[in-house]
């Protein structure tokens, strides 16, 4: 069920396989929207500085009469703040008005900016003292991991990127598995573009009697992805956590897999602010 959980590097830290996204949910409606989620089974939210709408989120799980342990929170260290990440945590702690955050995240390696180093040797601090029970990086590449893991002394948890059916990653999930980092999918839905009115996954889903979206999202899990779908429908944020109660034949997932072409939504991690 959604309460599935991967076993992180971290020492028996465990993280849900699937969770709520928050990226562009307005900061007013994000207590309400986090409140739904919650309620319809997620124990898993990802949110980040850049979202702008951590206080809401931390509202919504500190309302939710769910015991803290039974909720996995991250949040992410914005581009802007590589040189103050001792700072810039705490400011998103004071925001989600917690204790600690389950996952921390570099949000961005900024290459151009070439002060993730120095970031991740903060953030290593911040694992120490149990202030993030896990870390990890996002929208890194096989350069940027490399130069990290040469030069501090924590492999990161998991990297969280881009990847769906039309962006597979097939690299980056290969060397995840080398290192023993998991992979965390955002965007898993493609952004709800084009992606979800591909024919072969209309076929899928009559198939197997499940919408494009969950077809998607059980692809990921069966993968071993982390995923983070968003919505902000109800009827949605249920659909997409109900993909526990089937399982994609191997034909199925080779359908799926036939279907990457290489094709971005968002941003170029080399390039990126
Ligand atoms: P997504 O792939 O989750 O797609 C969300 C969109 O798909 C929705 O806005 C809606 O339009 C549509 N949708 C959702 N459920 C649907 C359903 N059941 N049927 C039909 N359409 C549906 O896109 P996302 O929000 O970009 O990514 C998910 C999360 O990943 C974000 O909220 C954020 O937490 C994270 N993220 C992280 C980064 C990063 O740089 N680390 C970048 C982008 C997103």
């Amino acid at each position: 069920g959604p309460m599935n959980s991967l076993m992180l590097n971290t020492d028996g830290v465990q993280i849900p396989q699937l969770g709520f996204g928050v990226w562009q949910v307005p900061a007013d409606e994000a207590e309400q929207v986090v409140a739904t989620a919650l309620r319809a089974g997620y124990r898993h939210i990802d949110t980040a500085a850049a979202y702008g709408n951590e206080e809401g989120v931390g509202r919504a799980v500190r309302a939710s009469g769910l015991r803290r342990e039974k909720v996995f929170v991250t949040t992410k260290l914005a581009n802007a703040d590589h040189a103050r990440a001792e700072q810039a945590f705490d400011e998103s702690l004071a925001r989600l008005g917690l204790d600690h955050v389950d996952l921390y995240l570099i949000h961005w390696p900024v290459p151009k900016q070439d002060k993730y180093v120095q970031a991740w040797k903060a953030i290593e601090k911040i694992y120490r003292d149990g202030r993030a029970k896990a870390i990890g990086v996002s929208n890194f590449t096989v350069g940027t991991l490399t130069r990290l893991m040469n030069e501090t002394d924590i492999v990161p948890s998991i990297n969280q990127i881009e990847l769906h059916p039309y962006f597979q990653q097939r690299e980056m999930r290969a060397f995840h598995e080398a290192n023993g980092i998991l992979t965390e999918a955002w965007s898993p839905l493609g952004q709800g573009k084009g992606l979800l009115d591909d024919p072969a996954l209309a076929v899928l889903a009559d198939k197997h009697g499940k919408t494009p979206a969950q077809i998607v999202l059980r692809w990921h899990l069966q993968l071993g992805n982390v995923v983070i779908p968003k919505s902000v429908t109800p009827s949605r944020i249920a659909e997409n956590i109900d993909v526990f109660d089937f399982i994609l034949d191997p034909e199925s997932m080779a359908t799926v897999g036939a279907l990457n072409r290489g094709l971005r939504f968002g941003g170029d991690p080399d390039t990126f602010n």
